[in-house]
């Protein structure tokens, strides 16, 4: 399957994808994108981004670009490189592309009040069929980034959360890259930004 046509999407197709994104928020009060620029993925490569966000509660907001948006999930511990930590990631709504490039923050009152940390970046890649797992709720991939590298995989749990949204699980899967449940937590070993090194603190003063 030639990645290039994967990662692009019409974008009237795009815009139906973000209409419950663009709906949650307003953007002359917040600093987010809003998308209009319907970036697409450049190139054959995938985006994958990982949010840390001090909002009401700390999340790790888990992040694949596929046709044009980024698929989204809200990760409260965060990923875990030990095969048996199954982390839940709520679904939620898809984000625009470049909100893969968003550090800063939200103002207090805003959908999601709070900062945002771009904690990893990278590449993605898929191990089984996109669409079909996003739809069976079973997604195995590999990461390519700066903290999260090798075999993981997405699997969608039966009923959803409190607020109605899909349940999911964040699962390492056996490869070299694995930890042991002794080893330290990579949210614990890298906490700050990939792109700048700030820690929430920082982004949240500047
Ligand atoms: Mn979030």
């Amino acid at each position: 399957m030639p990645k290039r046509a994967r990662a692009g999407a019409p974008s009237d197709a795009v815009d139906e994808q973000l209409a419950r994104y663009r709906a949650m928020r307003d953007f002359a009060m917040t600093a987010e994108p809003s998308g209009a620029e319907k970036k697409q993925a450049s190139g054959e490569e995938l985006p994958f981004v990982v949010q840390k966000h001090a909002a009401t509660r700390l999340h790790y907001d888990f992040r694949l670009g596929w046709k044009g948006v980024l698929k989204s999930w809200a990760v409260t511990k965060g990923p875990s490189y030990v095969v048996n930590d199954k982390r839940l990631a709520v679904e939620v709504e898809d984000h625009p592309i470049e909100y893969g490039g968003f550090e800063g923050t939200i103002p207090k009152g805003q959908y999601g009040g709070g900062t945002v940390m771009v904690w990893d970046q990278g590449t993605w890649e898929p191990v089984t069929d996109v669409d079909e797992g996003l739809r069976k709720g079973q997604l195995k991939f590999i990461l390519k980034g700066r903290k999260l590298r090798g075999h993981w995989a997405l699997i969608r749990m039966h009923g959803r959360d409190q607020g109605g949204k899909p349940s999911w699980l964040l699962i390492k899967e056996h490869d070299e890259f694995e930890r042991g449940p002794e080893d330290p937590a990579i949210t614990e070993e890298a906490p700050n930004s990939a792109v700048t090194g700030r820690s929430l603190e920082e982004i949240g003063a500047a």
